[in-house]
Formats: C-alpha cells, sequence, structure tokens
C-alpha cells in the first residue's frame, strides 16, 4: 500500500497514520518527501480494511492498493524518476552517463591506459571486473584484492568513478571499499544472499538482468535490494538467450522502454555483451541513446586483441572516441526530450 498524506500534513497526522497502520499488524517500511509525505506500507492478505480505515484519518490524501509484486521499484509508488548522485555524476536525471573499460582489471598498464582512453572520450565511470564470472572454470577469474587497488589507481589518476562487478556476498564489504557501484553480474540476478547484503552496502547497484530473466524477474531481484535498505539501485539490460545466434546474446531494446514505464529506476544498457561483436555496439549504442535509457556500459581495451576475457565485443580507444563523438548529436537530443519531459514521468504511459 502507499499511503498518500495531504499538502502540508502535519506531524501528528504522519504519526497517527503510522501508528494506525501497525495497529493492523503491517510495517511502515518508508515515509518519503517532506512537502507531501508518502508512506510505503508492506501488507500481506486483504488489505482493505486497513485502506478504508486509514483513508478516513485526519491529514490522508489517498491511501492505495500497489497491484504490482515490486511495490518500492514500481512507478505506483513513485512516479518520478529516481536520481542516484554517484560522485559528481547523476544517474536518472538530465545527463546521459556513459560507463566504459575492459571486461577485466589484467594488470596495472592495461587499466590506466584504459582510464586514460575512456575519460578522453567522455566516460564517466571506468569499467572493470577484479572478480570475474566465467562461462569456463578454467578462464581467468580476474585479480581479486590486487585488481582493486588498481581501480583505486585508475581513480586517482583520472577522477572516473569505479564499477566493478561483485559476485559473492562475502565480498560485498570489501568490494565496496573501492568501488563507487557494484555491479551485480547477470549469472548473479537471482543470487538472494547476494542482495540481501547489497541492501546494506551502503552504494549504489547495477543490477544485471539474468541471460534467462524476464522484466519481472529483473524487477523482483531489484525489490529485494530495495526491500532490504538500499534505494539506489539501477537495471542493465545487457542481452538475453534466444534462439538467435548472429549476435552473443539477443538485445530486449523494447525491455528497456517497458522498464521505463514500470519502474522509476535509472536503466543502463550493455551493448557490448548484448551483441559480442565490436562493429555493432556503436549502432546498438545509438539506438540505447534513441530509446530514452539513462546511460551506457561499454567494454573498451586498449589492445582487444590481447584481452584476457571479451576481446572480441571491445571496442579499441580510437573506435571508442569515434563512437562517443558519433553519439554527441543524439545525447544532445536525448538531453531535450529529458529537460522537456520534466524529468521524469513516465512519457509513455498514458
Ligand atoms: C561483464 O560486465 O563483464 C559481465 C560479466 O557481464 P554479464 O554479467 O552481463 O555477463
Ligand atoms: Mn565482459
Amino acid at each position: 500500500m502507499i499511503i498518500s498524506m495531504r499538502l502540508k500534513a502535519t506531524r501528528e497526522e504522519v504519526d497517527g497514520v503510522c501508528r494506525r497502520i501497525e495497529d493492523f499488524g503491517y510495517k511502515v517500511h518508508s515515509i518519503e518527501g517532506e512537502e507531501r509525505v508518502v508512506i510505503g506500507v508492506v501488507g500481506v492478505g486483504d488489505v482493505t480494511p486497513c485502506l478504508e480505515s486509514l483513508e478516513a484519518m485526519p491529514g490522508v490524501e489517498k491511501a492505495l492498493r500497489i497491484s504490482a509484486p515490486y511495490k518500492f521499484v514500481s512507478r505506483e509508488f513513485r512516479p518520478a524518476k529516481t536520481e542516484i548522485r554517484v560522485r559528481n555524476v547523476t544517474f536518472g536525471g538530465d545527463e546521459f552517463v556513459v560507463m566504459a573499460g575492459p571486461c577485466s582489471v589484467e594488470g596495472e598498464r592495461q587499466i590506466l591506459d584504459s582510464a586514460e582512453a575512456v575519460a578522453r572520450g567522455g566516460a564517466k565511470f571506468l569499467r572493470g571486473g577484479a572478480f570475474k564470472p566465467r562461462t569456463s572454470p578454467y578462464d581467468f577469474q580476474g585479480l581479486e584484492l590486487e585488481g582493486l587497488k588498481l581501480l583505486d589507481k585508475a581513480r586517482c589518476a583520472t577522477g572516473l568513478g569505479i564499477i566493478t562487478e561483485v559476485m559473492s556476498e562475502r565480498d560485498v564489504g570489501l568490494v565496496a571499499e573501492y568501488a563507487d557501484i557494484l555491479q551485480v553480474g547477470a549469472r548473479n540476478m537471482q543470487n538472494f544472499a547476494l542482495l540481501k547484503t547489497l541492501g546494506r552496502c551502503g552504494r549504489p547497484v547495477l543490477l544485471k538482468r539474468g541471460m534467462s530473466s524476464t522484466v519481472k524477474e529483473l524487477l523482483m531481484s531489484a525489490e529485494y535490494i530495495v526491500a532490504h535498505g538500499n534505494p539506489e539501485v539501477m537495471l542493465c539490460e545487457r542481452g538475453i538467450r534466444t534462439f538467435e545466434t548472429v549476435t552473443r546474446n539477443t538485445c530486449d531494446l523494447a525491455a528497456v522502454a517497458a522498464l521505463n514505464e514500470l519502474t522509476h529506476l535509472p536503466v543502463i544498457v550493455d551493448p557490448s555483451h548484448a551483441t559480442g561483436k565490436r562493429s555493432l555496439v556503436p549502432a546498438l549504442s545509438r539506438a540505447v541513446v534513441a530509446i530514452g535509457a539513462d546511460g551506457l556500459l561499454v567494454e573498451v581495451h586498449p589492445a582487444p586483441e590481447k584481452a584476457l576475457s571479451d576481446g572480441a565485443q571491445s571496442l579499441d580507444p580510437k573506435q571508442f572516441a569515434a563512437m562517443m563523438s558519433d553519439l554527441a548529436p543524439y545525447m544532445h537530443l536525448w538531453k531535450s526530450a529529458r529537460v522537456s519531459a520534466g524529468n521524469c514521468e513516465a512519457t509513455t504511459a498514458s
């Protein structure tokens, strides 16, 4: 349920509503807004008597049942887009954010060169896995702590923020010490022990869609993180498995538009894992800007032919720079559309 209080409802009225909710045996999950207070409630079973009682209370404007099983991440709960501020960048606002870098952190020279190249091209965050989930257990698994330290070095050298993957709840504390954003990989989208721990990690989370997961399952996983205390979640479409083999995965761009209707969370697209081919990344990225995503996560390597992972889908620095200048006019249009939509009621919702 959500309870929307009247504009300027008094503190006593808000407290009275919270007490009544608890009398019904429900839990007040969050209280938001200063001028207009909105109270989020988790209720199981038939909430009708509680809704009717609350609606009759002083200071209450509306008491609503939320029909989606994911409540806190739904547009019904919060019509305006969530803005997530990380360092000096805002996701979900009127800035299209590019995060770029190699698939894996491989060594000091490699990550520093990558960081300089992506910063020069206009990226705001450096990506790079220190803990790598690989399809084969015999493949390179990442430099772990040493990789995190190298990312920190690259951040100090360039001023870029750091996004890196965390694979296990055991490593959340350590990764949160080094990263500005914690990435949950496709293979871990439904690792609920990890998601719960991320609820308390104190850092924004980028949650990638599982390769065989539905949009609803993605939203339910995001709900896990939010319900466990962390509202700063971004979603990432990175392609799903279909019968198609020309591309590594099938990029579900319609899911991006659907997510923009269904949730207030920022939506990012990863065109590198979606296609598996560097030649397709720039064209797909144009489409990502046009469809109204909030940003891109792209693989860039100083020498893709030598990469220890995902070289075939990584752009080299020149290709990245060319893609960014090709995207500039599209980003310009994106910005005007975002600003005129008044950031950011679901533009497609009626
Ligand atoms: C990655 O970002 O390098 C990665 C492993 O991605 P995904 O989890 O989407 O496969
Ligand atoms: Mn990769």
